[in-house]
C-alpha cells in the first residue's frame, strides 16, 4: 500500500513546477518574431522546441491529475493494466504512472 499523502504531495509539487513552466513558454511563444530574416528562421526553431516541450508537459499534467484523482478513489498505486501494485521503487521514480513495470 503507498504511502498516498507522500505521493500526493510529490504530485503537487510537480504539478506546480510543470505549471510555471508552461506559463513561461506560453510567454515566449507569443513574443513577436525579428524582421531579419536570419533571425526569424533560428526563431521559428526554437518555437518548435518549445511547443514540443509544451505538449509533453500537458501529457504529464494530464496524468498527474489521473494520478491525484486515483489518490482520492483509493486506486492510486495499483496497475490499471493487470490490477497488481505498483512497486514504490516505480512509483518513487514516476509518482504519476498508471502502469507496473511489467504492463509500461
Ligand atoms: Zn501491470
Amino acid at each position: 500500500m503507498p504511502n498516498r499523502q507522500h505521493y500526493k504531495k510529490r504530485l503537487l509539487d510537480r504539478l506546480q513546477e510543470l505549471d510555471s513552466r508552461l506559463h513561461g513558454i506560453e510567454g515566449e511563444l507569443i513574443e513577436p518574431s525579428p524582421a531579419d530574416d536570419e533571425e526569424r528562421a533560428t526563431e521559428r526553431e526554437g518555437d518548435e522546441v518549445l511547443e514540443q516541450l509544451g505538449n509533453a508537459g500537458l501529457a504529464e499534467i494530464a496524468a498527474i491529475k489521473h494520478a491525484l484523482t486515483r489518490i482520492e478513489d483509493k486506486s492510486y498505486g495499483i496497475c490499471v493494466v493487470c490490477g497488481e501494485d505498483i512497486s514504490d521503487k516505480r512509483l518513487e521514480l514516476i509518482p504519476h504512472t498508471p502502469r507496473c513495470r511489467n504492463c509500461a
